[in-house]
């Protein structure tokens, strides 16, 4: 008879290598499991990095053509910077922050855009201090937990711009000219400006009032949700993209209709500089912009390629903000465009070659040490080279040449390592000659005009 303690000792060390399988099986489980990107963030390679990074450049040099200076701020800012700058009551704030407390516990949020951080840098670096006007530009990640679709993104990237000190039309003149240049830089025939202007805090609280009241008579066509609105934000009926508004906003009285005078002639001040600067725009009243800091003027780009997403880049005159984050009062104007709008509008009209200059092949192990040497050499002289890393044969280098579409293939073996020479094959016209080595930089330079 097998006594009772033993028995239990055989039961116990069994559930116990049971547990343990069970542990082990479920870690090979969490091993195995796909680790894949968040929704609506998305990787940027080959070969879509190539029109990127083109872009990126074409970007950057119209700004700085007009004298903006870049300014990287960083991704994660105090939470509450965004509900001072970006309001309470907008939908980014409400619905689209990823906020998140800190090891710290200080409430954190990835940034949804960027003017509000443009404009905490301008505050805490005293920026107006040094000089009267200080225009900058940015182009970077920001998040918004939207619903992804295409054009829409969880992680997406803005280029924008700002211009802080100027309360005259001429700086709004100056934002939309910078962008209308850009996008004609890239042979874009979109998109169109549309332009409004949402009056100042002397001419809004009175339209406010005569909308309110317009609203109230309508509300079995408004959802729900928007009544609260109608007291806090009423202009925002004109984003709402439900169909029964959608029938009768174009009816709704229009801010364009109740501006001050001041308000007017600067609006009239900005229309006449555009055309001045052969700047095409149409009116639309119907303009309201989604962040809350805005006053006067306030335009978007949208083109009709871009489907249900159809806004390019939007902008305005916000002369509260700065003075809504803690500085001194400072009127300014900027504009925050879509990278990756940006990049479905110029996908089909514009070609990134991303063509390898030289590849350096090897034929034997001694050519092999030549040609990686060799290829330092022509970087150096601002050559885009490649050379075979993974010892592969002559044959498959000559496969990557092609694919790689480089433009000079350099053959190096024992025999030209003996020599001093170079064999270089051009591949476009598939001609082949004997190069001194001491010469096959120059020869290349010469070749590729650099
Ligand atoms: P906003 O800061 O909302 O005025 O946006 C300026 C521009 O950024 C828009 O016109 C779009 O081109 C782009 N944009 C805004 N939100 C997203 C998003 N979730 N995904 C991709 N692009 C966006």
């Amino acid at each position: 008879m097998i006594d009772q303690g033993l028995f239990g000792a055989i039961f116990l060390t069994q559930l116990v290598a049971r547990v343990k399988l069970a542990f082990m099986a479920e870690a090979r489980e969490k091993i195995q499991e796909k680790i894949q990107s968040i929704r609506g963030m998305n990787d940027i390679c080959d070969p879509e990095i190539h029109l990127w990074q083109n872009l990126e450049k074409t970007i950057r040099e119209t700004y700085e053509s007009f004298g903006f200076v870049e300014v990287r701020t960083p991704l994660l800012e105090p939470a509450n910077l965004f509900q001072r700058g970006v309001g309470t009551d907008t939908d980014i704030v409400e619905k689209e922050m990823y906020t998140f407390q800190d090891r710290n516990g200080d409430w954190i949020s990835l940034r949804p855009e960027g003017t509000a951080s443009v404009t905490r840098a301008l505050i805490e670096h005293q920026w107006m201090a040094e000089q009267q006007t200080v225009k900058v530009y940015y182009i970077g990640p920001m998040f918004r937990y939207e619903r992804p679709q295409k054009g829409r993104y969880r992680q997406f990237h803005q280029y924008g711009l700002e211009i802080f000190g100027v309360e005259n039309a001429k700086a709004d003149a100056e934002i939309i000219a910078a962008q209308s240049l850009l996008y004609e830089k890239l042979n874009l025939s979109e998109p169109e400006l549309r332009l409004s202007s949402v009056g100042c805090q002397n001419c809004r609280p009175a339209y406010k009032e005569i909308l309110k009241a317009e609203l109230g008579k309508r509300l079995q066509d408004i959802p729900e949700d928007f009544h609260p609105r109608i007291q806090t934000n009423p202009q925002r009926i004109f984003d709402l993209k439900n169909e029964k508004v959608q029938k009768f906003a174009g009816q709704l009285p229009k801010l364009l209709d109740h501006l001050c005078g001041e308000c007017k002639t600067h609006f009239d001040s900005l229309k006449a500089h555009l055309t001045d600067l052969k700047v095409k725009y149409v009116v639309d009243p119907l303009i309201v912009r989604g962040l809350d800091y805005y006053n006067r003027t306030a335009f978007e780009f949208t083109s009709q390629h871009l489907g249900a997403q159809s806004a390019v880049g939007g902008g305005g005159r916000y002369d509260q903000l700065v003075e809504n984050i803690g500085g001194k009062a400072t009127p300014g104007v900027g504009y925050a465009g879509g990278f990756e709008r940006l990049v479905l509008l110029v996908e089909q009209s514009l070609k990134v070659e991303n063509r390898f200059d030289a590849v350096v092949v090897s034929a034997d192990e001694q050519g092999a040490e030549a040609a990686m040497k060799l290829a330092m050499d022509l970087r150096r002289a601002g050559i885009k080279t490649e050379s075979d890393l993974a010892g592969r044969s002559l044959k498959s280098q000559m496969k990557r040449a092609d694919k790689l579409k480089a433009k000079y293939c350099l053959i190096l073996g024992s025999r030209e390592v003996q020599n001093g020479t170079v064999v270089i094959k051009d591949m476009d016209q598939h001609q082949q000659a004997e190069v001194s080595k001491n010469e096959i930089v120059e020869h290349i330079k010469k070749a590729l005009n650099v």
